[in-house]
């Protein structure tokens, strides 16, 4: 259950007590910019005060407010989604919430939260929609206050904007090698075979690491793994900017090739083959360790092939790399 709104019953007309306090903060409010002292504390007369404790809520998204709630002393929290999430915003004395919901006509869209023990100055819809008749620099006042909601809310969409690019960048690439994983390697296949614009001919290389097990055993995981980063280098190095360079999974590595025949792609095999030979693995000590083999299998696409039946032959002569005595190409 979310916590409600506390009733409007807690509140109490401003007295003279609250003078001292009006005095410290509405000449600095937005709201009052550019009116004179007597004429907005005439506005504001016979307005409502309330306390407001910590954590208490005052606005829940999706309700109707009646209220502008400008602050006397404490401060609020604004929070999107739920109201114990991260505040997206902090609203401190002088500053006002509630303008959007009542001039928009709208239900509210925010959890507004009170920090700390503070004080409201409650100035009712009826009373505001009053003093923007009868005082222009007001109705200029909340237009600004308007605009610098509009803006936050702006570089808030930008920056969310922003993250949700780079988790899509983050879902698509395997972590330890920088290659594109597995999720991108099925979406990219399917797309090159079956999409708005499929490519003519795909080739596709499967290749696996020769004797790896062993490797981890001689060299340890992380020694595996810098053996992993540097195929990913060289695999990386091989590529053109339209093929698709992935981990398939383990120690077991993917090329798509669009608009690429099969003999065009053994030759980009051959040239992975021969240069993986060469790589010396630095291990992170400094000390260079034995280079790795790997066996390659190769297929091309033809009209109306799945990409799972492509993938099987594809490993189905990766397979026969392997039996053949590995560090080769089948095709
Ligand atoms: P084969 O030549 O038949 O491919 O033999 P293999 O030893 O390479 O194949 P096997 O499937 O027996 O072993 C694969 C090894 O790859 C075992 C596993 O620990 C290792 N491996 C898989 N993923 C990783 C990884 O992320 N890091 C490291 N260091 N090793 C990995
Ligand atoms: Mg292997
Ligand atoms: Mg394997």
């Amino acid at each position: 259950m979310y916590p409600s709104p506390l009733p409007s019953a807690e509140m109490s007309p401003a007295g003279p007590e609250m003078m001292t306090l009006f005095a410290q903060v509405l000449p600095y409010s937005r709201l009052f910019i550019g009116i004179e002292v007597e004429e907005y504390l005439a506005l504001l007369h016979g307005c409502m005060v309330r306390d407001t404790k910590p954590g208490e809520v005052l606005i829940a998204p999706g309700g109707i407010n009646h209220n502008v709630m400008l602050i006397l002393s404490g401060s609020l929290s604004i929070h999107l989604g739920h109201y114990s999430s991260e505040a997206v915003g902090v609203v401190k004395a002088g500053e006002s919430v509630g303008e959007l919901s009542i001039i928009g006509h709208s239900l509210t869209s925010a959890w507004v939260v009170s920090t700390c023990a503070g004080k409201l100055l409650v100035i009712d819809e009826t009373r505001l929609w009053a003093m923007i008749d009868k005082v222009p620099a007001i109705a200029r006042n909340l237009l600004l206050i308007m605009a610098g909601w509009i803006t936050s809310v702006n570089r808030r969409v930008l920056e969310q904007r922003e993250q949700i690019d780079m988790l899509q960048e983050v879902s698509r690439i395997d972590s330890l090698t920088g290659l594109f994983n597995r999720r991108w390697f099925d979406e990219s296949l399917h797309r090159l075979l079956h999409g708005r614009q499929p490519a003519r001919v795909v080739s596709l290389i499967l290749l696996d690491i020769d004797h790896f097990k062993k490797f981890n055993d001689a060299h340890g995981h992380p020694g595996g793994d810098q053996a992993l980063r540097v195929l990913a280098d060289v695999l990386k190095a091989s590529v053109r900017p339209n093929d698709v360079a992935a981990r398939y999974g383990g120690e077991e590595f993917a090329l798509i090739l669009p608009e690429t025949t099969l003999q065009a792609a053994l030759v980009v095999a051959e040239r992975i083959r021969h240069s993986i030979l060469e790589q010396p693995i630095r291990a992170a000590d400094g000390q260079i360790l034995p280079s790795i083999t790997i066996s390659l299998g190769i297929a091309e696409s033809e009209s109306d092939i799945t990409p799972e039946q492509l993938t099987e032959r594809a490993d189905g002569k990766l397979y026969q790399a392997k039996n053949e005595g590995r560090n080769r190409i089948c095709f």
